[in-house]
């Protein structure tokens, strides 16, 4: 039954990429639950937008430790100084294939209790993008079968979309807002995905991090309530703003040609807008391994922000900032 307890107490979590999009989510949820949490910050690079990020964090309790997942060293004294239980990475670009020596110094521990790479988007090994999204996908591929051979205890986290417009040619389509003059539908427009908030994300993140039922597995965010197609999401948004605007269509051709021509990283984003859009790939299998599980199903009584919710958000930052 669900009244089983599952939640062990959970203990020192060391994230990776807070000041990233989605590791901002992971790191004020982690901060909200209240654990020990350590944020490994490297040194070098510090925008000012990147300092007041960190400070946010600092002011709800983050200890931060500078470093950088490629040195192996530092990382495994980092791991065993902190006490660290639990590890979350949620680096981008290169460093994904980094993460490699991560897997190691994780590896040369030996007290890690659970790992979670950087996923955050579609289950790798079932998805088939074209590329160049295909060539990240690969990457995390090799950091998956990393992980599993040096036996690690592991959660892939496969969040599906972030509740937003999905513009083809914007890595963080969160931080737009969706359409004012016309919306651009990708091929017919009637292929469904999961659109979820990033608080959300972070949220069931934390909860799965610690649950034993999620050990060495995938965990697949499907919550029903927030499954559209693109025609659905235009409606919700005409709705909201109180007026219809011109639905231009963009063809599957065009989606390969954008995910060809584009440079790197909108050429990434355009090929999962293919491979969701056109292929289906949130929808196209069932849960059935014994490796799946589903946020909705471990925690029935927690939640789904709706997507009519985000896009009452956008509309309030939209009226703060005029
Ligand atoms: P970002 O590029 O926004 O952030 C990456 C973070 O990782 C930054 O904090 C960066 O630090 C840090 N980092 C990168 N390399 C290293 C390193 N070698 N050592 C230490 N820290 C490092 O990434 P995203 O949030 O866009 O992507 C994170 C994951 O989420 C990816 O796997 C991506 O595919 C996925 N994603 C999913 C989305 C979805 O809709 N489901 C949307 C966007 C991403 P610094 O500040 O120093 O650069």
């Amino acid at each position: 039954g669900d009244s089983v307890p599952v939640l062990s107490e959970g203990g020192p979590t060391l994230i990776i990429g807070s000041t990233g999009f989605i590791g901002r989510f992971v790191a004020e949820a982690c901060l909200d639950s209240g654990l020990p949490t350590y944020l490994l910050v490297r040194p070098s690079q510090n925008s000012s937008c990147k300092a007041a990020t960190i400070k946010i964090l600092q002011d709800k309790g983050a200890i931060v430790i500078h470093g950088c997942i490629e040195d192996q060293k530092l990382m495994e004294t980092i791991l065993k100084e902190y006490k660290i239980e639990v590890v979350i990475s949620t680096v981008g670009g290169n460093g994904i294939s980094d993460q490699l020596i991560l897997v190691k110094a994780i590896k040369a521990v030996g007290t890690i209790k659970r790992f979670l790479p950087s996923e955050f988007g579609h289950d790798i090994d079932r998805a088939d993008p074209v590329e160049p999204g295909l060539a990240v996908y690969n990457e995390k591929r090799r950091v998956r079968r990393a992980v599993e051979e040096a036996r690690i205890p592991y959660t892939y986290i496969c969040c599906n979309s972030i509740a937003a417009w999905p513009y083809h040619d914007n890595i963080h389509p969160a931080d737009l807002h969706p359409p004012l003059d016309e919306f651009l539908i990708y091929g017919d427009g009637t292929v469904k995905a999961y659109f979820v908030a990033g608080s959300d994300i972070g949220k069931f993140t934390v909860k799965a991090m610690n649950d034993v039922r999620t050990l060495n597995k995938t965990v697949h965010f499907r919550p029903p309530s927030n499954l559209f197609s693109m025609n659905e999401l235009a409606s919700l948004w005409e709705k909201r703003i109180g007026r219809t605007l011109p639905r231009l269509i963009m063809t599957e051709n065009d989606l390969l040609t954008a995910a060809k021509e584009l440079p790197i990283p909108e050429s990434i984003v355009a090929s999962f807008t293919h491979d969701i859009f056109i292929k289906g790939c949130q929808i196209s299998y069932s849960l059935d391994m014994p490796f799946d599980a589903e946020v909705c199903s471990l925690y029935p009584e927690t939640t789904f922000q709706s997507v009519e919710q985000c896009f009452n958000e956008v509309v309030r930052k939209i009226l703060d900032a005029t």
